[in-house]
């Protein structure tokens, strides 16, 4: 549907709800990118209020002012007004700040004490994001901005609609409605109740509505206190009301029936290959030469021997258990041995894979680079340099590197879960349709059997043609998305 259909659209379902205009929201959250980004949320803050613009809908954004934002994007700060709040019998100091991004306000908490070091502090996320509700609880109504709706997202903003609905009844916050989006449930952000009692004097009678196996969960103060709850593809809003997926939080969320998945988009102003500046060669659906030389230059980059007529096959990701690096682990090295292809991973996290990637490319020299680290510029390169981008997890909430790997004509082997299977569709070697590879137990011959079909698909240079052509051609933009969560804002109202 075009923009201006969606706009339309959205304007009769307010006009019948007798609201002459769009409503006001507020995303709250940890991470927006590109200010600072540690996985998909960030590229889900960063991402949606740029299209509620064109659909009319006034979005805004308030996020930690952390260092590293500080560091890159200081200069384009203005500073706007401070206070003091009190978390318990301490007085901690509120800074707020204002960016404007691509015509997106983006109002920045700032506090040295907890946002002057790594987005999550080891041992001390609990405090900082504690500290940081409540401030955005504190700052809207002296910002004079009052919305209709607080876009909570993940855990560390799960207590506000708690505190939105227990300890604001009677401030101009009053009729402001909640709505929280998992983008990853095993992420609860779990502490104990003494601590949510002292920074956040929740009484004792709210314990029962965040308890998890013994513990105080943010998260589960959210799914059960926001007016709605949100998850990023349907097949995870599914799931999470399952024991096997939903961590602990399936009853409340089957009992409230109503959570729904609105599956992601990516931004298509910064991922399309014909308008990268990272990477080397632009190329298109309708012009795809650029793809080949993109390989070549990635070859060359990551040292790995120059034969662009071996398949490659790249992964990025946070080298989490998530992400099925187990799997890898079981199937690499053997098909390494019996297979031509060469392997790209660049990734960081726990230690101990790190370790073992390591390992890996040192067994196969000139066929695995294992690139340790967090580099956005490179990731651009891979998406667009590899033939193929694997993306085994575990589970997945929506997931966003098979929708980028698409729009770069390089084809996804995915387990089938969570958003995966909801946007990958598996290639039918029968009728040629399909936009990647698909396996569905999670086992590594079952992926290695996956990557072996892919591998051996990549020489039918037709079938590979009219593969990379569907894939790009999936509808992965931020319209439809947008659109999505803009009738879910109105359904709330
Ligand atoms: P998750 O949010 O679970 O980490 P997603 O697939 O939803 O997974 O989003 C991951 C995002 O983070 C993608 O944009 C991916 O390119 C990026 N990313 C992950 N790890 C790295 C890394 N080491 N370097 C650069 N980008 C990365």
């Amino acid at each position: 549907m075009p923009p201006k259909q969606m706009k339309q659209e959205l304007a009769a379902i307010a006009a019948e709800k007798g609201r002459g205009a769009m409503p006001k929201i507020l995303l709250a959250a940890a991470e927006c990118a590109p200010l600072a980004k540690t996985g998909g949320l960030a590229d889900v803050v960063g991402t949606l209020p740029k299209y509620f613009r064109k659909l009319g809908v006034d979005a805004r954004v308030m996020i930690p002012y952390h260092r590293i934002i500080k560091d890159k994007y200081g200069d384009q700060v203005e500073y706007l007004f401070s206070f003091e709040i009190s978390l318990g019998w301490r007085r901690k100091f509120v800074g707020v700040n204002r960016l404007m991004l691509d015509k997106v306000c983006i109002w920045l908490i700032e506090n040295e004490e907890y946002f002057g070091g790594p987005i999550y502090m080891p041992n001390r996320e609990g405090e900082q994001y504690a500290y940081f509700t409540r401030a955005v609880l504190e700052a809207l109504p002296r910002l004079g901005f009052i919305p209709d709706i607080i876009h909570c997202n993940d855990w560390h903003t799960g207590m506000l609609p708690l505190l939105l609905k227990t300890q604001y009844i009677d401030s101009p916050l009053a009729k402001t409605k909640s709505l929280i989006t998992i983008h990853n449930i095993a992420y609860q952000g779990l502490c104990s109740f003494g601590f949510v009692q002292d920074y956040l004097a929740v009484p004792d009678g709210c314990f029962g509505l965040m308890e998890r196996f013994g513990q105080a969960s943010f998260l589960k103060a959210g799914c059960v206190m926001a007016d709605r709850v949100s998850t990023v593809s349907p097949s995870y809003a599914r799931e999470i009301c399952t024991p096997e997926y939903g961590e602990g939080l399936e009853r409340e969320l089957s009992f409230r029936g109503d959570v729904c998945g609105i599956t992601n988009g990516i931004d298509k102003t910064v991922w399309t290959p014909s308008k990268d500046p990272h990477i080397p060669v632009p190329y298109s659906r309708s012009k795809l030469t650029g793809k080949l030389q993109c390989k070549t230059a990635l070859l060359e980059e990551l040292g790995l021997e120059l034969v662009p007529s071996r398949p490659l096959i790249g992964i990025v990701t946070r080298l989490a258990e998530q992400k099925g690096i187990d799997l890898i682990m079981g199937a690499m090295d053997k098909l390494l041995w019996d297979n031509d292809f060469a392997f790209v991973l660049l990734g960081n996290g726990d230690a101990r894979y790190e370790d073992w990637l390591r390992g890996l490319q040192a067994r196969h020299p000139g066929r695995v680079c294992a690139w340790i680290g967090y580099d956005d510029a490179l990731s651009h390169r891979i998406y667009a340099g590899c033939d193929f981008f694997l993306m085994p997890s575990r589970f997945e909430p929506c997931g966003i590197s098979q929708l980028i790997s698409m729009a770069y004509g390089t084809l996804p082997i995915v387990r089938e879960t969570g958003g995966l299977r909801d946007t990958v569709q598996p290639y039918n070697r029968y009728t040629g349709e399909g936009t990647g590879f698909s396996f569905t137990r999670y086992e590594p011959d079952d992926m290695a059997g996956a990557i072996r079909y892919a591998l051996g698909t990549y020489g039918d240079k037709h079938a590979m043609a009219k593969l990379i052509k569907n894939a790009m051609s999936v509808d992965v933009s931020c319209e439809q998305w947008a659109f999505e969560y803009a009738k879910l804002y109105l359904d709330m109202l």
